[in-house]
């Protein structure tokens, strides 16, 4: 045990199926008590890399360390983690109460009953307990899944899309909920979802995945104002790339203007690039800045969410507040309006 080390450290691990890759050299630290969250398009990874930490699939490479031990030869029940995965597999034929004390068999009997009453309160369902899961709601499950879970007071949790099968509303006051809890109990955990607003509400750390490959593993405000590679950039809020030439050692030449950049630049002057935009670096102006044509607006309450096109077809994107929305085919101006552009190399597939 390590007192003072990562909860979970992983380093090159890699899995496949059938000699297909589907995790590639991924390294990642959990620390005790952190909520991370797995990010990435469909079939990217994510669900194959948890599974590997469950201990239900062997990786083909690396190491993975839980508590400073090595648990790669231990089997998932000897792992002490919790898991919540999309199906809930909540045993039919047990009351509520029951299925939160299927997983306490380590307790003694005297301590089970209290513990599995305890943590049905701790999710708002004491009233619930000796209802059938056939008896509840969608929502009211997957409580008791999570509760089933966290009865043995693990000190990592694994969820895959665990709110999936949920409406938007109840889905949002669920992850909070269990944020909240996590957070008072002192568990770790990792989630798995392809929900961006889902990832940054629950989690402190966020991987983005792509193609069996961790991109970037950091809180939310770095991967967006930080992004690591252009893939991040565009994935993570709505990153768009415009054209531009190094002319300093800390300056840009683009359509919009002279911008500055937040980092030494690693290019020689002269070079070709690109420089990230997000929707939010754009403002409407009346002089100065470029001219560009809308070419799609979406409304997104207080703010409207404008394509541009620019004169020489570089696609922007503008959040504009919706007392300023524009229609498709309108001539706007806008200027940048941030203190510094991420930039990328000019060509770079990822
Ligand atoms: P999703 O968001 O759609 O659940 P994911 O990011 O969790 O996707 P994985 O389920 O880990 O992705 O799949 C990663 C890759 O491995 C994909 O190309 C997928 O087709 C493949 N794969 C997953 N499970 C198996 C399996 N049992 N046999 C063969 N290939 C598999």
């Amino acid at each position: 045990m390590h007192p003072n080390g990562p909860l979970l450290a992983i380093q090159g691990l890699s899995c496949a199926y059938a000699g297909q890759a589907a995790v590639i050299d991924v390294g990642l630290a959990l620390q005790p008590g952190e909520l991370g969250c797995l990010l990435g398009p469909s079939g990217c990874g994510k669900t194959t890399l948890l599974r590997a930490i469950a201990g239900f699939h062997e990786p083909t490479a690396g190491t993975l360390q839980l508590r400073g031990v090595d648990a790669r030869p231990l089997p998932p029940e000897k792992r002490g983690l919790g898991f919540v995965f999309q199906d809930l597999a909540l045993f039919p034929h047990m009351t509520v109460a029951d299925n939160v004390a299927f997983g306490l068999h380590r307790l003694d009997t005297a301590t089970r009953g209290p513990r599995s009453l305890e943590t049905l309160a701790l999710l708002g369902l004491e009233s619930l307990a000796s209802r059938y899961p056939h008896e509840l709601s969608g929502g009211q499950q997957q409580r008791v899944a999570l509760a089933r879970s966290l009865a043995p007071r693990p000190d990592l949790l694994l969820l895959d899309e665990p709110f999936s099968s949920l409406d938007a509303d109840l889905r949002g006051r669920l992850r909070d909920d269990l944020r909240a809890l996590l957070k008072r109990l002192g568990i770790a955990a990792l989630l798995v979802t392809h929900d961006q607003e889902e990832a940054f509400a629950f989690a402190d750390t966020v991987g983005v995945m792509q193609a069996g490959r961790l991109l970037q593993w950091a809180p939310g405000f770095e991967l967006y104002h930080r992004p690591a590679t252009p893939f991040v950039a565009s994935f993570v809020g709505d990153g768009r790339f415009l054209p531009a030439r190094v002319i300093a050692g800390n300056r840009v030449a683009t359509a919009l203007g002279e911008l500055d950049v937040i980092a030494g630049l690693p290019w020689a002057i002269g070079s070709d690039v690109r420089v990230l935009l997000r929707p939010d670096d754009l403002v409407p102006t009346d002089t100065g800045g470029i001219e560009a044509e809308v070419s799609a607006v979406a409304f997104r309450g207080a703010e409207s969410l404008h394509t541009l096109r620019l004169d020489d077809g570089t696609a922007l994107s503008a959040l504009f507040p919706s007392h300023q929305q524009r229609t498709p085919g309108q001539r706007v101006r806008v200027r940048p309006d941030l203190a510094h552009v991420v930039v990328f190399p000019a060509a770079d597939p990822a």
